[in-house]
């Protein structure tokens, strides 16, 4: 894909982000950051590739202001820190913020716990319906983009260098290849 191509689906990624925080514009959490510590809720939001491409590039934006030179990519995500026993997200800053927050994924846009208050409900459907444009955006990023993997799975991709669309093709083709 081309850099102008790519740039096209983050503006739209970035567009439906818009609309998603609108939509949740009334609803407010206590910020425990509980949703954010996997291992007690068991869950972790799953990212498409489009998604991981904007988290990758405020990573990198933000390590480049640190670096006179800037190192390879990899290395700069190398810097995030180690996910704990308690599975707290690596893009979690110490005093217990987001430090990706502009960038974080759809699914830290829309989980909130049982402590949140609202004025209005996003109804699920309309949430499929985010969910459903956001694959979209997937897809014309790349084909299997829209296959969404467990956060800190693509975040220890881009640690090691590999992106994520570029690993499931060679392992579509190798399971194609096997049949
Ligand atoms: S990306 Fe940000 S909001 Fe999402 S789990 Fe990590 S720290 Fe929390």
């Amino acid at each position: 894909m081309s850099p102008s191509d790519e740039n096209a689906c983050l503006e739209a990624l970035q567009a439906l982000y818009r609309e998603i925080d609108a939509a949740y514009a009334s609803t407010s959490c206590p910020s425990s950051s509980e949703c954010c510590r996997f291992g007690r809720t068991g869950r972790e939001p799953h990212v498409t590739s489009i998604e991981m491409v904007l988290v990758r590039r405020v990573v990198s934006r933000r390590a480049s202001r640190r670096f006179p030179t800037p190192p390879p990519l990899h290395l700069k995500m190398a810097e995030l820190p180690v996910v704990a026993d308690e599975r707290v997200c690596p893009m979690m800053s110490p005093d217990g913020r987001c430090s990706i927050y502009e960038a974080r994924p759809l699914g830290c846009r829309t989980f909130f716990c049982d402590r949140k208050t609202t004025l209005s409900e996003v109804r699920h459907r309309e949430l499929l319906a985010f969910v459903s444009r956001l694959k979209q955006i997937a897809v014309s990023h790349d084909p299997l983009g829209d296959q969404g993997r467990p956060f800190t799975r693509a975040l220890g991709d881009a640690q090691r260098g590999r992106a994520g669309g570029l690993v499931k093709k060679t392992q579509a083709r190798s399971s194609k290849s096997r049949r």
